[in-house]
Parts: structure tokens; sequence; C-alpha cells
């Protein structure tokens, strides 16, 4: 049995976070709420991992900068809803819009970026493409399927235009009547804006001047805090302000799992840089952080980085250095193959020009060292966390049907919920009072345990596997005499003999914690 792809692997990832407690849809008892998702005790604490290695490698210990230079970073935590005119001035209130197209059959929204992808996933256009006799397929198979389709609705006046198409997009377009619609084969408008924040009100009234918003990044809240931080820290350009924290876009087409939902967590940096090193800094930060995905697991031909083509640049990026996408092999990239992770772009001083125009503030920065006043240029690495999660959930699931629990999770140790399963090998014969002392020995000095004493060994190695366990610890009858107990390890299966008092220096040396 081989690990599955595409769809077939998300339907076995989805189940098993289910079932293991990584991923619940939200509110799930009131038939859930689409676009949200929660995360359970096994998600929560794989969650919290890796934004905390994140935030080790930004804020705490940082890797050398170019030419061996230290690297200065300071992380704050900003609130989710700001002042309105934050969004103004970031230009997400005038722009924040994408082009979105709506079924005149079937009413549904769909991103206009979104539909060929969604067209290609369709049912009913694999059926429609697979059927020998249009006419048979228009009266049963059609009509179930794509009851808004044209050639459904009304078959005679149809026909004839597809037969004029002379590829496979011209015959799906003359079937619908139009851009075909995904989900019922209704033709769908043409792409209009639509705004992607939420709104709410502060305060009782209701009414325009109390209008908020949700923030749809993280991002603005460093700049709109970087003369709050440079006055109250000791931090010289070059340097960076990064925090990590929940985001909102109401997504017109939320979909693959967490991978675009309308609530979730993004982990962004931005580096402040004089603008004659801005391209130095670029260089180095599109290396660091296609590192920094590697390091943790994503090493293989499933990641890679896109240089954006110059076309589809944003305005201030265009003289510079540029912008690029760190990319993941989902299972659900389709054609394409791969689909951003994390966006590093070069936004030369655009925002804090924004901010200092709009608030009326001066944002310049005084540089001791070259005695000039400017605005600083940024570089700026965007990542999602939960988008990250679910790299890390897709890489980490392996099948290995030799295996009591043939699905396996091979997260790296660092990122793994739970650090070491502690099972006494039968409960008697002084076992599980050594077990029960390791156990708490382990909680406190390595990190989250498991203690396990029910079933079969093999049953309990597997549901270690499946919650992605680095390793098991046993404590059986050799253990009462000559104080050895046995460590497996989740990703080879093999068993060492280990002295007692040792277990928890080899579990700390190989599961991260400094
Ligand atoms: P996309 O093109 O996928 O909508 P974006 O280019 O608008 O994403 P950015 O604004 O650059 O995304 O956000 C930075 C990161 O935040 C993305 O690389 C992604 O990992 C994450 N992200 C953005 N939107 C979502 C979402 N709806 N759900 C989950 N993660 C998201």
């Amino acid at each position: 049995m081989e690990k599955p792809t595409g769809s077939a692997l998300m339907e076995k990832l989805v189940a098993l976070c289910r079932r293991r407690g990584f991923i619940f849809q939200s509110s799930e008892i009131y038939g859930g709420i689409n676009g949200f998702w929660d995360y359970g005790p096994l998600g929560a604490e794989l969650k919290n991992n890796l934004r905390d290695w994140w935030w080790e490698s930004m804020v705490h210990n940082p890797p050398a900068g170019p030419e061996g230079r230290a690297i200065e970073i300071v992380g704050i935590d900003c609130t989710i809803i700001s002042h309105p005119k934050v969004w103004e001035a970031s230009g997400h209130l005038g722009g924040f819009a994408d082009p979105m197209q709506t079924c005149r059959q079937c009413k549904r929204l769909f991103r206009a970026d979104h539909v060929p992808d969604l067209l290609e996933e369709s049912a009913w256009v694999k059926s429609f493409f697979a059927a020998p006799d249009l006419k048979r397929w228009a009266d049963k198979d059609g009509k179930k399927l794509a009851p808004g389709l044209a050639l459904v609705r009304n078959f005679a006046a149809t026909l004839p235009k597809i037969g004029l198409a002379t590829d496979q997009a011209g015959r799906l377009r003359a079937a619908a009547g139009g851009d075909p619609c995904p989900e019922c084969g209704g033709d769908l408008t043409e792409p209009r804006q639509f705004n992607l924040m939420f709104e709410t009100w502060v305060g009782a009234v209701r009414d325009d001047e109390a209008k908020a918003y949700l923030r749809p990044e993280t991002a603005q809240g460093m700049f709109f805090n970087f003369k709050n931080v440079v006055d109250s820290t000791r931090v010289k350009i070059p340097f960076g302000i990064c925090q990590v924290g929940r985001s909102f876009r109401n997504e017109v087409t939320p979909r693959n799992f967490i991978f675009r939902s309308r609530e979730f967590e993004q982990m962004e940096l931005e580096f402040f840089v004089h603008p004659d090193e801005a391209n130095l800094w670029y260089q180095y930060w599109r290396d660091t952080r296609f590192r920094w995905w590697q390091d943790l697991g994503l090493a293989g031909k499933n990641l890679r980085i896109r240089d954006h083509d110059r076309d589809e640049l944003a305005h201030y990026a265009k003289d510079s250095g540029g912008c690029c996408d760190v990319e993941y092999a989902f299972p659900f990239s389709g054609e394409k193959g791969f689909t951003e992770l994390e966006g590093i772009a070069y936004r030369s001083n655009y925002d804090l020009t924004q901010h200092q125009n709009v608030s009326g503030a001066r944002l310049e920065y005084f540089d001791q060292d070259r005695n000039e006043r400017y605005l600083p240029h940024v570089i700026e690495p965007a990542a999602g966390l939960t988008r990250g999660l679910l790299a890390v959930l897709c890489e980490a699931y392996t099948v290995d049907p030799t295996r009591p629990s043939p699905e396996l999770m091979r997260f790296h140790p660092r990122l793994a919920p739970i650090k070491a399963g502690v099972f006494p090998l039968v409960n008697k014969e002084g076992m599980p009072e050594i077990a029960e002392q390791l156990y708490a020995d382990v909680r406190r000095q390595v990190g989250p345990a498991q203690y396990d004493a029910k079933q079969s060994i093999g049953k309990r190695y597997a549901r270690m596997d499946e919650a992605g366990t680095p390793f098991c610890v046993t404590i059986d009858g050799e253990t009462v005499t000559d104080q050895t107990v046995t460590i497996r390890d989740r990703d080879t299966g093999n068993q060492i003999r280990v002295v007692l008092d040792q277990v928890v220096p080899y579990l700390r040396e190989r599961v991260g914690r400094r």
C-alpha cells in the first residue's frame, strides 16, 4: 500500500486529524461553519510548536545575517481591531478586493482566479468529458450533477454550439452559455470587486463612524508601531519587528481544509533597512526562509521557491529585487503542482509612506551612523502558520502496512505534540511504579508525554505512531532487575536498551528542547 495522493490523501488526512484530535470543524455539532476550524489537543500542541520554532528563529536566536552580522528582531503582539484609518492607509479598504463571479443559476459566489482550478476538480466537468453520448448524459447524469447547464436545460439549442468549439475550454463555455459554474454548470457573471474584510462596530451605536474591521493581515501592526518600537527600544537599522496572530478574511471560496480559511494565523516579519541595502537583505531573507521550511522537515521535492514574474509584482516592487513565494506541493495543488506557503516581498517604503501621509505622524528614522534621515525600506517574509501546519501534516503522513497502525505521522521531533510514550509492559511486578516515576520526569524535563498501560504493546505503539510521537519507552521485567528500559524509534521501529537514568538526557538531546 502506497501513500495516497490528491483528494484520496486529503480524505485520509482529514479523517485522521478528526479521529485523533488534531483538527475539528468549528461548531461541528451545529453542522459546522464554512472556513472555520478548531485545533484539538494534538493540533494545538503542534501549532504552538511550529509557532514557537518560528519565534525562536526570528526573535530569540536568528541566524547570522549577510557577512556574519548579528541580526536584531523584536516581537510584538497587536490587537485584531485597530483604527479604521489603518486600512485606508494600507490600501485594504480601497483595494483588498478580489474579482468575484456569481452564478446566475445557483447564485453561488466564486473568486474569479479560483474558477479554473474549481472546474478542474468539478464532478460534472469530469463526467461531461467522459460521456460517450451527450443526449443520454444530459438526460441522466447531467440533470443530477449540472442542473444549471444550458445543455441540460435546453439541449436542442445548445448542442450545435458545442459542435463549433475547437478545444475543451470552448466546449465547456458553449455547454454553459458563458463562463461555466463549477457547482451547477450555470453561467457566471462578469468578475466584480468584493471586499474581503470582516466588518464590525465599536461601541453602542452602529453607524458609519463606529465601523471597524477585523485585521486581514498582521503586517500593519508592525508599521503603525514602527515609531513606538524605535523610541522605546535600542534597535538600529537594519532591524526587524514581527508578530504571530490571527487574521480574518471573508474568503469567498474557503476550501482545501485549513489551507484557505476565513480565520487563520500568520507569522509575519517586517525587516527595516537602508534603501541601498534592500537587495542584499531581500536575497538574505529569500534564502533564510526557504532553509527554515526545509529544516522543519519539508526538505524534499515538495518544496520550492518561485520568483514572481515581472507582471505579477506589486507596483512598489517593480524596480527592485522583487518578490518570491515559498511553495509546497499540496495534494490539491493540481496542474500547477505547487501553492503558496509564504511570500517574501520587497515593499520599498510604501507602507511607512502611506501611514505617514494618512496619520500625519512623522515616521522618518534618523540613522546616526550615516548621519541621514529617511523612511526605511522593508523586506517582508509573510508566512501562514495554519497553512504551514497543513504542509507539515501532509508531509508527515506516512503509510506502512507492516505496522499495527498502517498510518503514522512522521513529525520532526521538535514539532511532535507528544515527545514520548511511557509504558509499563504489564500492570504489575513493580513496573507501574517505575513507569509512573519516569513519566513524571519526562513531562517535567523533556515535554508532553503520554502514559499508557492499556492493551498490547503493539496497539500502544500504534496509538503513538498515529499521534506522531517520536519515542516510546517500555518498562519491562528486566528493568526491575537491571534498571534498563527499551526505547523504540517511531521511524525505524528499532528498539535499543538504555539505562533508566539516561532516558531523560537521551530524549532531551533528540526532541530539541534546549
Ligand atoms: P492567497 O493568494 O493564497 O490568497 P495571499 O498572497 O493573499 O494568499 P498574503 O496576504 O501574502 O497571502 O498572506 C501571507 C500568508 O498568509 C500566505 O502565504 C498564506 O500562508 C497565509 N494566508 C493568506 N490567506 C490565508 C487564508 N485565507 N487561510 C490560511 N492562510 C492564509
